[in-house]
């Protein structure tokens, strides 16, 4: 089963207008997500890092058709996911879920967390018996470290880890093959971001699932990812395995990200050295032309504000968008 592809996307796009601010202005065109394509495989683990407002959240929802994109594929075991019709991708939908940033916004706060664990099992029929559920209940708060006899408890009871715990159980209600985690520990302390993370890798080997791990963090997604993509402005800027982007990360961007990280390894000899880059994410409203990182690269030179690099293999494995590499 390992090594099967489960989920593709291919050149995914999400474009917004922008309604012009005056009656003679003219409508604008906001590139979300522009072109963006990587896979999943069963059993691994794929990290999406970026900062905010680099597109990361709008690609899950994307593949989770709770916003409709503009263009490119997704695929699900080579099933066009964007053209299923609706109940078709309901049965589908329990395959691929989803776990995000605040569980206390994700959850309804008027049930209780038993009944926001069944939820998804009422949803999609499994167990069809309530007694068969509640059990399985018990037992899924039992397996992500919760105690089960709080099942009648509701969600603002718990501890922000429990709250993401929770989710976590509601994911593995149904079965999921894929989990897309979109910040599942970044509103947390440390120390239970840890025990989170553990969590979900000891999941994840206990049942052989797949993650979409997307973080603003890359320290958090080299602990939990095989392979990386990086991702700026919308494009994807470097994709390869997690070891490679440690030891030689090759985008000035991802090597900005890997200094951003406390006392962060330093990379191998033989890898560029480049001056820290400085400023912030630049709004999609309005990006650069060219290289869409050249107002941030301490390396940017006059090609780099005039043509978009292209993203291509740099090695095996192994792409990147800059002129340099
Ligand atoms: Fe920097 Fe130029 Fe490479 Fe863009 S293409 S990352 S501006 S060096």
């Amino acid at each position: 089963m390992t090594g099967t592809r489960l989920l593709e996307a291919e050149g995914l796009a999400k474009h917004f207008k922008l309604r012009p601010a005056s009656l003679l202005g003219t409508t604008r065109l906001v590139k979300a997500v522009d072109g963006v394509s990587f896979h999943v495989d069963a059993g691994e683990t794929l990290g999406l890092v970026g900062e905010s407002g680099s597109g990361k959240s709008t690609i899950a929802r994307l593949l989770m058709r709770l916003v409709p994109a503009s263009g490119g594929a997704v695929r699900w075991r080579g099933e066009d996911v964007l053209a299923l019709p609706a109940d078709r991708f309901k049965a589908l939908r329990r395959d691929m879920q989803m776990i995000f940033q605040d569980p206390l916004s994700s959850l309804n706060p008027s049930y209780t967390v038993g009944e926001s664990i069944e939820e998804p099992m009422i949803v999609h029929g499994a167990p069809p018996d309530r007694t068969s559920r509640r059990a399985r209940v018990r037992e899924l708060m039992e397996q992500v470290g919760l105690d089960g006899s709080q099942a009648a408890k509701y969600p603002h009871e718990f501890s922000g880890g429990q709250r993401q715990r929770i989710g976590i159980a509601r994911a593995l209600a149904v079965d999921a093959k894929l989990i897309i985690a979109d910040e599942p520990v970044s509103s947390l302390d440390v120390s239970i971001q840890a025990q989170v993370l553990n969590l979900m890798q000891d999941l994840k080997d206990r049942y052989g699932l797949s993650y979409l791990f997307i973080a603003h963090d890359l320290a958090v997604v080299k602990h939990m990812s095989r392979r990386v993509a990086v991702l700026y402005l919308g494009r994807l800027v470097e994709t390869a395995t997690s070891a490679e982007i440690y030891r030689r990360p090759a985008h000035p961007y991802t090597r900005m990200l890997l200094q951003a990280i406390p006392r962060a390894r330093v990379p191998t000899p033989g890898t560029p050295r480049t001056p820290p880059a400085t400023g912030e994410i630049p709004s999609p409203i309005d990006p650069p032309g060219g290289c869409p990182f050249h107002t941030r690269c301490p390396l940017a030179e006059t090609r780099c504000r005039r043509d978009v690099p292209a993203f291509r293999e740099i090695a095996p494995g192994h792409h990147a968008a800059c002129h340099l590499v």
